[in-house]
C-alpha cells in the first residue's frame, strides 16, 4: 500500500521520482492562456507525440518521390508497414506474432470477427453482453442478431449491475453465462467498461464461455495502452480495439484486432475476404481463388491505409520505450494518488463510481456527483483542466500515465477542495 500526502510539495516530491516522467515531454499539449492544459481525456482521444509530424513527413517523403515504389521501397516498404506494431501490440495484449493484425476500424472489426465468430443457429444464437455497453457495441450486436434473422430481445442477454449497485459483480456474469447454456454462440464484452471504468475479468469470462460451448471475444478500446493483458494464454478468441484512446495513434487511426492461433492458423475459419487477406506470394497473381494467410492478417481486405497507421507506430514506439509494464505500475500509483486525494474531500457530495481495487480499473476514475457534476467540469475546463462529462453528472478522469503526472492530480483536487 502506497502512503501518500496531499500537498503539493509532495506531489512534487513523486514527479521527481517517477523515472517516467521525462515522457511528457515527448508529447503536444493543447494550450490554455499560454500554458499547456492538464490533460485526462486520453481515454477518449490521446495526445499527439512530437514523433508523429516527422513519422508523416517521411512517407510523404517517400510517396514524393517513390510513387508507386513506396510499396517496395523507401525506409519502411508500405507493403510491409503495419507489421512493424505488431511486435509493441504484443507486449500490450500478449499475443503472437501471428495473432495480430492493424486493419479498418474498431466497429468494423467488430462486425468482421462477429461474422467469423458468431455463427447462430435456431438452437445457439445467443449474445451475452454487459448491460450500458457503448452504444457502438450495442448497435453491432443488435444488427448482427437482426442480420441472422432473431429478436434482439430474445437474443441478447445483458448482464446488468444489482438494484442500487453501479458496477458488474463477477459470480453474476458468470452465472449468467451459465443458465444460457446450450443457447449460448457469443460472449461479447468490452474488456472495460467506459463508462464506470471497470476492467473485466476477461480471463474468467472466456473460460465461462468455453464451458458453455460458446466462443469470447472483447472490445479492448479501453484497454488496448492502459493494461497490459494476455489474450492469448486467456485463450480469448478474439479482441478487437481502436488505436486513438491510450495508444495516442490520433484520430481515426487503424483498428487493432486479435485473432486466436486456434482460429487464425485454420485457413477454413469462415470469414469474408479480400486480397489483403490473400497471401503476399500470390497477391499479385491476380488469379481466382482467395487463399487467407494463416495468421491473423488473413481477415485483412483492403490495401493497408498506410497513414493511418504511421502514427500508431510512432506512438508505439515511444510507449515500448517507457515500457507496457512500467506504464502499468505508474498508472496504478497515480490513479491510486488521484483516489487518495478525493477521499479527502468532504465539501462535495460524489462517489467514485469505479472500481477500488486497482485489478479492476485501470487510469480512469468516474465520479458521480449528485449535482454540480456539469459545473465543476466547466469549472474544470475554466482552468485549463480537460476531463469529459458524461450525464448524468459524471465526469471521468483518465491520468494516463505518458504524460500525466502527480502535480496535475494535486491540481484537479485542489480545484475541487478550493472552490466549491
Ligand atoms: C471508443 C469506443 C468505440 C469506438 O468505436 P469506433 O469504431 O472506433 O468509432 C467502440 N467501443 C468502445 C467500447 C469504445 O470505447
Amino acid at each position: 500500500m502506497m502512503s501518500y500526502e496531499s500537498t503539493e510539495a509532495f506531489a512534487l516530491q513523486m514527479d521527481r521520482e517517477d523515472p517516467l516522467s521525462g515522457f511528457r515531454a515527448q508529447f503536444h499539449f493543447p494550450k490554455h492562456l499560454g500554458k499547456d492544459v492538464i490533460y485526462f481525456c486520453g481515454n477518449s482521444l490521446g495526445l499527439q507525440p512530437k514523433s508523429a509530424k516527422n513519422a508523416i513527413e517521411n512517407e510523404l517523403e517517400t510517396w514524393q518521390q517513390l510513387a508507386v515504389g513506396g510499396y517496395f521501397g523507401g525506409p519502411n516498404p508500405w507493403l510491409t508497414y503495419h507489421e512493424k506494431c505488431i511486435p509493441f501490440l504484443q507486449k500490450w495484449v500478449g499475443a503472437e506474432a501471428s495473432e495480430l493484425t492493424v486493419m479498418n476500424a474498431l466497429t468494423v472489426n467488430l462486425h468482421l470477427m462477429m461474422l467469423s465468430f458468431y455463427r447462430p443457429d435456431k438452437n445457439r444464437y445467443k449474445i451475452i453482453m454487459e448491460a450500458g455497453a457503448f452504444p457502438s457495441d450495442m448497435y453491432a450486436v443488435e444488427t448482427q442478431v437482426k442480420h441472422y434473422g432473431f429478436d434482439p430481445e430474445d437474443a441478447i442477454i445483458e448482464v446488468a449491475p444489482r438494484e442500487g449497485e453501479k458496477l458488474l459483480r463477477k459470480e453474476d456474469i458468470l452465472n449468467a453465462i451459465d443458465k444460457a447454456g446450450d443457447s449460448l454462440a457469443l460472449a461479447m464484452f468490452s474488456g472495460m467498461n467506459y463508462y464506470t471504468g471497470q476492467f473485466f475479468p476477461i480471463r474468467e469470462i472466456t473460460a465461462a464461455a468455453h464451458g458453455v460451448g460458446a466462443l469470447a471475444g472483447f472490445d479492448l478500446a479501453h484497454v488496448a495502452g492502459n493494461i497490459p493483458v494476455h489474450l492469448h494464454d486467456w485463450q480469448v478468441d478474439f479482441a478487437v480495439w481502436c488505436s486513438y484512446k491510450y495508444l495516442n495513434a490520433g484520430p481515426g487511426a487503424v483498428g487493432g484486432v486479435f485473432v486466436h492461433q486456434k482460429h487464425a492458423g485454420k485457413q477454413e475459419t469462415p470469414r469474408l475476404g479480400g486480397w489483403w487477406g490473400n497471401d503476399e506470394k500470390i497477391r499479385f497473381k491476380m488469379e481466382k481463388g482467395f487463399v487467407p494467410k494463416p495468421d491473423a492478417s488473413g481477415w485483412c481486405m483492403s490495401t493497408s491505409q498506410v497513414f493511418n497507421t504511421v502514427c500508431l507506430k510512432a506512438s508505439l514506439e515511444m510507449l515500448d520505450a517507457a515500457g507496457p509494464e512500467n506504464l502499468r505500475a505508474k498508472s496504478i500509483a497515480l490513479t491510486g494518488y488521484l483516489e487518495f486525494l478525493l477521499s479527502r474531500l468532504s465539501n462535495l457530495d460524489f462517489e467514485i463510481i469505479t472500481p477500488s481495487n486497482p485489478e479492476e480499473r485501470g487510469a480512469q476514475l468516474s465520479l458521480f456527483f449528485k449535482e454540480k457534476g456539469r459545473q465543476i467540469h466547466d469549472a474544470m475546463l475554466e482552468r485549463g483542466i480537460v476531463v469529459d462529462y458524461r450525464e448524468p453528472g459524471v465526469i471521468r478522469v483518465a491520468p494516463a500515465p505518458a504524460y500525466c503526472g502527480y502535480l496535475d492530480v494535486f491540481r484537479f483536487y485542489e480545484i475541487l477542495r478550493d472552490q466549491f
